[in-house]
């Protein structure tokens, strides 16, 4: 799906990426450009374009998406020092890849609470 969708394509190995962990479910990956010293995409396998499409239906895919997060960053020995989990949504958020994505955000302190 999403034949344009650079994270399909990713999802698909037809781009490469630098995949730190994949399941069923979910491909994590380096991002491109990173905000933080740990800086990974936790992107469902099926191409949802934002969290304006979730449904109920997304339930076990959205809710596996920290749990995911959560091993990552532990075995990143971040667990103490704490990370962040963001999911932007449309233009206000500064969304810029219509599949939806989390990003695991970790290794410093956070500049705010929020933004
Ligand atoms: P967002 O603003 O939440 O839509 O974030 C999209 C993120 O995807 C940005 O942080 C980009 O750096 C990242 N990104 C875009 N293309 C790629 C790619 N091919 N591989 C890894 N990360 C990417
Ligand atoms: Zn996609």
């Amino acid at each position: 799906m999403g034949e344009q969708c650079i994270f399909c394509k990713i999802i698909a190995k037809e781009t490469t990426a630098d995949i730190a962990y994949e399941d069923d479910l979910v491909v994590a990956f380096h991002d491109i450009n990173p905000q933080a010293p740990l800086h990974l995409l936790v992107v469902p396998k099926e191409h949802i374009p934002s969290l304006n499409d979730v449904t109920e239906a997304h339930a076990k895919i959205m809710g596996h998406i920290p749990v995911v997060a959560k091993e990552i960053t532990k075995k990143n020995g971040l667990a103490e020092d704490g990370w962040r989990l963001v999911i932007n949504c449309g233009p206000d958020a500064k969304q810029t890849v219509f599949h939806l994505h989390a990003h695991i955000l970790g290794g410093r302190p956070m500049s705010g609470h929020m933004a």
